[in-house]
């Protein structure tokens, strides 16, 4: 499959004492990092690397965006207490996902999501269900297996 590995940090930091956290998801588009609310927590978001299969991290990798939550929010989370994680986005060339048959007819594909796989997560259920149970897909395949 056309899919390469691209590479994004994440911090998980505990609202706690903090007394002016954000309420909504939000995305600094200068920036581009997101920031979203996790109940009492939040999740922070940012880069894309090209780094092959490597999901290590370090501590500097996340300055950047740690501080421009900082400077968004000053109240807004525990940042001493942040949990980093990263990990491998499964791009395509043409960012679309694949779905559908390709080669063989036994085999349903349903990958290469990439940065949006959340979001398109129930219409490719739905395509791939759709497949397996012999229906027409009731969402065009249009451009989903042109990578
Ligand atoms: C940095 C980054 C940012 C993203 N941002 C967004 C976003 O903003 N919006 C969006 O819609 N999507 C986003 N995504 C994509 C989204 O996270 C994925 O599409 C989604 O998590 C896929 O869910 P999943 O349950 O299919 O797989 P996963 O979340 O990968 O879960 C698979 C689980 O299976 C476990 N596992 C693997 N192999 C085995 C095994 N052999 N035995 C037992 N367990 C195993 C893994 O440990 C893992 O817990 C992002 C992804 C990354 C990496």
């Amino acid at each position: 499959m056309p899919i390469y590995p691209i590479k994004g940090y994440s911090l998980t930091i505990p609202i706690g004492a903090a007394k002016s956290p954000p309420t909504i998801a939000c995305l600094d588009e200068h920036n581009l990092v997101a920031i979203s609310r996790f109940g009492d927590r939040l999740r922070i978001t940012a880069t894309a690397e090209f780094a092959g299969y490597d999901a290590s991290h370090k501590p500097s990798d996340f300055a950047f965006m740690k501080r421009v939550t900082q400077e968004l929010f000053p109240d807004g989370a525990e940042y001493d207490r942040a949990q980093m994680w990263a990990g491998l986005r499964p791009m395509t060339p043409t960012n679309l996902p694949l779905v559908g048959r390709r080669r063989f007819k036994n085999l349903i594909l349903n990958c290469g999501h990439g940065h949006i796989g959340w979001t398109m997560s129930h219409g490719s259920a739905r395509i791939a269900a759709d497949l397996i149970a012999g229906r027409a897909p009731a969402i065009p395949l249009d451009g989903l297996m042109a990578a």
